[in-house]
């Protein structure tokens, strides 16, 4: 038999493609080789998103406790969480296998590898398609230190971490350095954040980034500028790690998030012609073709901005285009939104003033700073800020930038003003809803 289409890869962007292929009447196969749901549901999103949920017991606790309410500690069961989010994962793993059977796509388990641009070995198997997408993501990319690399964790470990440490070192300045230094920070741990630049998070508003830094939950952490780690020795309980500068921080557990790459290893791409860029992702045009003609990739793999929801609208039109153009909805993808899980949680869409100069825009930022009202007993510092990246010319909004507690969620339907092109005029049109935090941005 030989398929209309076979997806390599059951994670966010493949099952997508998988799906919506399908349903335009293609005869599709899925190729999986592990769980189903990709990084996002496994060892990505999903999990990272339980793990920050727990991490804000302390600060809600404080926070009612300054309302006058006594609350004791709380005890946090860690085994319990972690077989929790097990479990839960495991039910979104069927969710996925179950939207692949649901819509009559067969599913194969197994490593692909390429034989021709038309042929894949699954095991023993040989697979015939006219189309292919490979959709396999990427992995963590380890550190290669001078000595110690088997005492090092990535994000696809601390998703099973057996108990919580008391002392954390983490390498990057990434989403996923930052968000974990966070998370841990609030369950109380004292975090040494290694970063190489000058600048975490370095695509970010810079005073944003700088307000995330001022808070800091508790001091916990302690942030080591221009430094890599070259070394970690374990000794007794403990891993001793070495910096470049020869500082020497000792820890419970080391983290190591230096980027992602792009699973293109064993897909036997050599047969095919298929071209790959240094960091190992797939090259690609706009409408996803690589230099096969009948294959094609989407998501993490081709390295393009590595969010879920992108991978899906990638999946998406990719499926309309290859077996229903009359359906097809061109992507946008100039203004994407996005949230870092700190606390306060960041969220981000559109130009900073840095890069409407870069790109000679001439543009002006209003801002606004405040305590939220949430926090009245609790702290004299401000934990909210907003600012607005708005074109000289005729006020459009370019860009919104935001650190909050709900940051995330307001972005999402913030993002909707920098994608509609709206002004600041239709901000100040728009009647507030008081007493919020956000009816800031509206008057701002
Ligand atoms: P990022 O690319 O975001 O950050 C990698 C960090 O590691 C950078 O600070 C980089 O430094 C540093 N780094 C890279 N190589 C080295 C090295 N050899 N030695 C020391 N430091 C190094 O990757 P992440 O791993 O944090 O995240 C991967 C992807 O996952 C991101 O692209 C993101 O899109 C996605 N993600 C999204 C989340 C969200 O939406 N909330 C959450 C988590 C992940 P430098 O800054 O100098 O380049």
């Amino acid at each position: 038999m030989i398929y209309d289409l076979i997806v390599i890869g059951a994670g966010s962007g493949g099952v997508r493609a998988a799906r919506i292929a399908s349903v335009h009447g293609a005869k599709v196969a899925m190729i999986e080789n592990n769980k189903f749901g990709g990084t996002c549901v496994n060892v990505g999103c999903v999990p990272k998103k339980f793990f920050y949920y727990l991490s804000q017991i302390n600060k809600d606790i404080a926070n009612y406790k300054s309302y006058g309410c006594k609350i004791s500690d709380p005890q946090i069961n860690w085994r319990k969480f972690i077989q929790k989010k097990d479990k839960e994962i495991t039910r979104l793993n069927t969710i996925y296998e179950n939207i692949l059977n649901n819509n009559k796509i067969k599913i194969i388990k197994g490593s692909a590898k390429f034989i021709g641009s038309k042929k894949i070995l699954v095991g023993k198997k040989i697979l015939q398609a006219k189309k292919f997408i490979i959709a396999t993501g990427g992995k963590p990319k380890k550190t290669d230190f001078l000595e110690g690399n088997k005492h090092v964790n990535t994000s696809d470990d601390i998703f099973s971490l057996k108990k919580l440490p008391k002392r954390m070192t983490i390498e990057g300045g990434g989403y996923i350095a930052i968000e974990f230094a966070y998370i841990f920070a609030n369950l109380g741990i004292s975090i040494n954040l290694i970063y190489r630049g000058k600048r975490i998070l370095k695509t970010f508003d810079e005073d944003i980034v700088d307000f995330l830094i001022k808070n800091n939950p508790n001091n916990k952490i302690k942030i080591h500028f221009e430094k890599t780690i070259t070394e970690v020795n374990k000794l007794k309980k403990e891993y001793v790690v070495r910096l470049d500068d020869k500082k020497i921080i000792k820890t419970d557990y080391v983290l190591s998030a230096t980027g992602r790459i792009a699973n293109t290893k064993n897909l036997g791409l050599e047969k095919t012609k298929v071209q790959i860029n240094d960091n190992h992702s797939i090259k690609v045009n706009r409408h996803f073709q690589t230099h096969e003609k009948n294959i094609y990739a989407v998501g993490d793999v081709i390295d393009y901005v590595n969010l879920t929801p992108v991978a899906i609208r990638q999946g998406h039109f990719l499926a309309d285009k290859l077996f229903n153009n009359k359906k097809m909805i061109e992507y946008d993808f100039t203004n994407i939104p996005t949230a870092v899980f700190t606390s306060p949680q960041i969220g981000t869409v559109g130009l900073t003033l840095e890069m409407a100069k870069k790109n000679k825009i001439d543009a002006y930022e209003l801002t606004t700073s405040f305590k939220s009202m949430k926090k009245t007993f609790l702290t004299k510092d401000k934990d909210t800020f907003y600012k607005l990246v708005i074109s000289k010319k005729d006020k459009t909004i370019l860009g919104i930038h935001i650190i909050s507690d709900d940051a995330a969620e307001l972005i999402q339907l913030l993002a909707v003003n920098v994608v509609a092109r709206n002004t600041l005029d239709d901000f100040k049109k728009t009647v507030a809803v008081h007493p919020t935090s956000s009816e800031e941005i509206i008057t701002i």
